[in-house]
Protein backbone atom coordinates (compact mmCIF):
# COMPACT_ATOMS: atom_id res chain seq x y z
CA UNK A 1 0.00 0.00 0.00
CA UNK A 2 2.15 2.85 -1.21
CA UNK A 3 0.39 6.26 -2.02
CA UNK A 4 1.44 9.12 -3.54
CA UNK A 5 0.33 12.23 -1.70
CA UNK A 6 0.85 15.90 -2.13
CA UNK A 7 1.56 18.59 0.25
CA UNK A 8 1.62 22.07 -0.80
CA UNK A 9 3.40 21.65 -3.88
CA UNK A 10 5.52 18.88 -3.09
CA UNK A 11 4.41 15.64 -4.10
CA UNK A 12 5.66 12.66 -1.91
CA UNK A 13 5.32 8.42 -1.39
CA UNK A 14 4.20 6.99 1.99
CA UNK A 15 4.88 3.33 2.14
CA UNK A 16 4.62 0.73 4.74
CA UNK A 17 8.24 -0.76 6.83
CA UNK A 18 8.37 -3.74 8.21
CA UNK A 19 10.82 -5.39 10.59
CA UNK A 20 13.27 -7.55 8.48
CA UNK A 21 14.95 -11.29 8.99
CA UNK A 22 18.23 -9.38 10.35
CA UNK A 23 15.64 -7.28 12.31
CA UNK A 24 16.40 -4.16 10.50
CA UNK A 25 13.18 -2.08 9.12
CA UNK A 26 12.70 -2.54 5.30
CA UNK A 27 10.48 -0.63 2.90
CA UNK A 28 7.84 -2.26 0.83
CA UNK A 29 9.34 -1.15 -2.10
CA UNK A 30 6.45 0.62 -4.00
CA UNK A 31 4.60 -0.28 -7.21
CA UNK A 32 4.73 2.74 -8.67
CA UNK A 33 6.60 6.27 -8.69
CA UNK A 34 5.09 9.88 -8.58
CA UNK A 35 5.97 9.96 -12.68
CA UNK A 36 3.89 7.51 -13.67
CA UNK A 37 1.50 8.02 -15.82
CA UNK A 38 -1.82 5.73 -15.62
CA UNK A 39 -0.53 2.92 -18.10
CA UNK A 40 2.77 3.14 -17.17
CA UNK A 41 4.94 0.51 -15.56
CA UNK A 42 7.56 1.28 -13.09
CA UNK A 43 11.15 -0.14 -12.01
CA UNK A 44 11.64 0.49 -9.21
CA UNK A 45 14.79 -0.40 -6.72
CA UNK A 46 16.08 0.20 -3.49
CA UNK A 47 18.91 2.70 -4.24
CA UNK A 48 20.10 4.10 -0.55
CA UNK A 49 18.89 4.55 2.44
CA UNK A 50 18.70 8.49 4.36
CA UNK A 51 19.39 8.53 8.54
CA UNK A 52 17.65 10.91 10.61
CA UNK A 53 18.92 12.10 14.04
CA UNK A 54 14.88 12.56 15.18
CA UNK A 55 12.49 11.08 13.71
CA UNK A 56 11.42 7.42 13.37
CA UNK A 57 14.36 6.01 14.58
CA UNK A 58 15.45 4.14 11.47
CA UNK A 59 16.95 4.96 8.22
CA UNK A 60 14.36 6.23 5.28
CA UNK A 61 14.87 4.34 2.24
CA UNK A 62 15.18 6.16 -1.37
CA UNK A 63 14.10 4.23 -4.20
CA UNK A 64 14.75 5.04 -7.71
CA UNK A 65 12.62 3.80 -10.37
CA UNK A 66 14.83 3.40 -13.69
CA UNK A 67 11.89 3.63 -15.94
CA UNK A 68 11.13 7.19 -14.97
CA UNK A 69 14.63 8.12 -13.76
CA UNK A 70 13.54 9.59 -10.58
CA UNK A 71 14.50 9.22 -7.32
CA UNK A 72 12.05 9.76 -4.40
CA UNK A 73 11.76 8.91 -0.47
CA UNK A 74 9.69 6.17 1.10
CA UNK A 75 8.01 7.43 4.28
CA UNK A 76 6.13 5.38 6.56
CA UNK A 77 2.38 5.67 7.42
CA UNK A 78 1.99 9.06 9.48
CA UNK A 79 5.00 10.87 8.64
CA UNK A 80 5.43 13.92 5.99
CA UNK A 81 8.56 15.53 4.14
CA UNK A 82 10.82 17.53 6.47
CA UNK A 83 8.55 17.07 9.97
CA UNK A 84 10.33 16.46 13.46
CA UNK A 85 7.20 14.69 14.66
CA UNK A 86 4.94 12.31 12.94
CA UNK A 87 1.08 13.20 12.31
CA UNK A 88 -0.44 10.43 13.99
CA UNK A 89 1.68 8.24 15.52
CA UNK A 90 1.65 4.05 14.21
CA UNK A 91 3.72 1.32 13.41
CA UNK A 92 5.91 1.24 10.27
CA UNK A 93 3.29 -0.90 9.00
CA UNK A 94 0.94 1.84 9.69
CA UNK A 95 -0.87 -0.01 12.76
CA UNK A 96 -2.29 2.00 15.66
CA UNK A 97 0.02 2.02 18.98
CA UNK A 98 -1.60 0.72 21.84
CA UNK A 99 -1.16 1.63 25.14
CA UNK A 100 -1.32 -0.93 27.23
CA UNK A 101 -0.89 0.74 30.66
CA UNK A 102 0.35 4.10 31.47
CA UNK A 103 0.63 6.55 34.45
CA UNK A 104 -2.69 8.27 34.12
CA UNK A 105 -1.07 11.51 35.02
CA UNK A 106 1.77 10.93 32.37
CA UNK A 107 1.86 12.67 29.12
CA UNK A 108 2.58 9.84 27.27
CA UNK A 109 -0.94 8.55 27.96
CA UNK A 110 -1.95 9.96 24.89
CA UNK A 111 -0.97 8.85 21.72
CA UNK A 112 -0.64 12.56 20.89
CA UNK A 113 2.53 13.17 22.89
CA UNK A 114 4.33 11.27 20.17
CA UNK A 115 3.15 13.23 17.48
CA UNK A 116 3.27 16.82 15.91
CA UNK A 117 0.95 18.07 18.61
CA UNK A 118 2.63 17.37 21.14
CA UNK A 119 3.12 20.54 22.24
CA UNK A 120 -0.67 20.91 23.07
CA UNK A 121 0.13 17.80 24.95
CA UNK A 122 2.43 18.94 27.47
CA UNK A 123 0.57 22.39 27.79
CA UNK A 124 -2.58 20.17 28.84
CA UNK A 125 -0.10 18.80 31.75
CA UNK A 126 0.94 22.19 32.75
CA UNK A 127 4.20 21.89 31.07
CA UNK A 128 6.06 24.88 29.24
CA UNK A 129 9.18 24.02 27.49
CA UNK A 130 12.17 25.77 28.77
CA UNK A 131 13.10 29.34 27.59
CA UNK A 132 15.90 28.12 26.08
CA UNK A 133 18.05 26.07 24.34
CA UNK A 134 19.77 23.51 26.84
CA UNK A 135 22.72 21.65 26.33
CA UNK A 136 23.03 17.50 25.62
CA UNK A 137 23.77 15.43 28.10
CA UNK A 138 27.22 13.17 27.83
CA UNK A 139 26.46 9.94 26.17
CA UNK A 140 23.60 10.37 24.90
CA UNK A 141 21.74 11.45 21.57
CA UNK A 142 19.21 14.01 22.29
CA UNK A 143 19.65 17.65 24.21
CA UNK A 144 18.01 17.85 27.13
CA UNK A 145 14.98 19.66 25.85
CA UNK A 146 15.11 17.95 22.51
CA UNK A 147 11.19 18.47 22.56
CA UNK A 148 11.69 22.31 21.88
CA UNK A 149 11.88 25.48 23.77
CA UNK A 150 8.66 27.44 24.72
CA UNK A 151 8.52 29.33 21.50
CA UNK A 152 8.21 26.71 19.84
CA UNK A 153 5.80 24.70 21.65
CA UNK A 154 3.40 28.24 21.53
CA UNK A 155 3.76 27.81 17.74
CA UNK A 156 2.56 24.38 17.40
CA UNK A 157 -0.32 25.27 19.97
CA UNK A 158 -1.59 27.77 16.77
CA UNK A 159 -0.53 25.83 14.37
CA UNK A 160 -2.87 23.27 16.21
CA UNK A 161 -5.89 26.41 16.66
CA UNK A 162 -5.53 27.03 13.02
CA UNK A 163 -5.48 23.13 11.81
CA UNK A 164 -8.93 23.18 13.33
CA UNK A 165 -10.65 25.87 13.49
CA UNK A 166 -9.91 27.38 16.96
CA UNK A 167 -8.17 30.58 15.93
CA UNK A 168 -10.07 33.74 16.36
CA UNK A 169 -9.51 34.76 13.19
CA UNK A 170 -10.80 31.03 11.89
CA UNK A 171 -14.12 30.71 9.78
CA UNK A 172 -17.25 28.90 11.03
CA UNK A 173 -17.22 26.86 7.53
CA UNK A 174 -13.58 25.91 8.11
CA UNK A 175 -15.27 24.57 11.59
CA UNK A 176 -18.24 22.87 9.80
CA UNK A 177 -15.04 21.17 7.44
CA UNK A 178 -13.23 20.43 10.31
CA UNK A 179 -16.32 18.48 12.08
CA UNK A 180 -17.67 16.89 9.10
CA UNK A 181 -14.07 15.08 8.39
CA UNK A 182 -13.35 14.34 12.07
CA UNK A 183 -16.37 13.28 13.34
CA UNK A 184 -16.17 15.96 16.00
CA UNK A 185 -19.26 17.89 17.32
CA UNK A 186 -19.72 21.56 16.34
CA UNK A 187 -20.60 21.87 19.54
CA UNK A 188 -17.41 20.73 21.26
CA UNK A 189 -15.30 22.97 18.88
CA UNK A 190 -16.92 26.18 19.51
CA UNK A 191 -17.16 25.47 23.25
CA UNK A 192 -13.23 24.93 23.02
CA UNK A 193 -12.57 27.70 21.04
CA UNK A 194 -14.22 30.03 23.15
CA UNK A 195 -12.54 28.85 26.19
CA UNK A 196 -9.35 29.32 24.26
CA UNK A 197 -9.37 32.53 23.24
CA UNK A 198 -11.03 33.86 26.83
CA UNK A 199 -8.76 35.74 29.05
CA UNK A 200 -9.57 34.17 32.68
CA UNK A 201 -8.14 34.27 36.31
CA UNK A 202 -7.55 30.65 36.51
CA UNK A 203 -4.34 28.67 34.41
CA UNK A 204 -2.23 30.84 31.53
CA UNK A 205 -3.92 30.71 28.29
CA UNK A 206 -1.63 28.28 27.12
CA UNK A 207 -2.28 25.78 29.77
CA UNK A 208 -5.95 26.00 28.79
CA UNK A 209 -5.89 26.01 24.98
CA UNK A 210 -3.47 22.59 25.58
CA UNK A 211 -6.34 21.44 27.68
CA UNK A 212 -8.87 21.95 25.34
CA UNK A 213 -6.37 20.54 22.21
CA UNK A 214 -5.57 17.57 24.08
CA UNK A 215 -9.62 16.86 24.95
CA UNK A 216 -9.98 17.27 20.91
CA UNK A 217 -7.28 15.17 20.28
CA UNK A 218 -8.09 12.31 22.23
CA UNK A 219 -11.50 12.19 21.40
CA UNK A 220 -10.19 11.06 17.77
CA UNK A 221 -8.66 7.84 17.09
CA UNK A 222 -4.88 7.52 16.21
CA UNK A 223 -5.20 5.56 13.17
CA UNK A 224 -3.75 5.90 9.35
CA UNK A 225 -7.27 7.04 8.66
CA UNK A 226 -7.35 9.83 10.68
CA UNK A 227 -3.70 10.98 9.68
CA UNK A 228 -5.35 11.46 6.41
CA UNK A 229 -7.77 13.67 7.29
CA UNK A 230 -5.60 15.85 9.66
CA UNK A 231 -3.03 15.70 6.27
CA UNK A 232 -5.71 17.21 4.09
CA UNK A 233 -6.82 19.78 6.41
CA UNK A 234 -3.17 20.84 6.91
CA UNK A 235 -2.92 21.39 3.40
CA UNK A 236 -5.76 23.98 3.17
CA UNK A 237 -5.99 25.15 7.02
ZN1 LIG B 1 8.25 5.14 -12.43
Amino acid sequence: MAVIRRLSNRIFVTGLYYVAKDAGIEAKIPERCPRAESDATCRITKFSTRKRTCGMGYPLWICICSNHNYHFTVYPPGWIPFARNPIVHLTPDGKPIEIVHSDSDSEEASPWSFTMFKSVIAAAAGRLWPEEKQLGVTGSPLPVNYHGVARTQKRGIKFFMKTFGLSQKSHHKWREKVCDLLGIEMAMLQNSREKMNARSRGPPLWQVRGGQGKEILDSLTASAKTGNKLLELMQHA
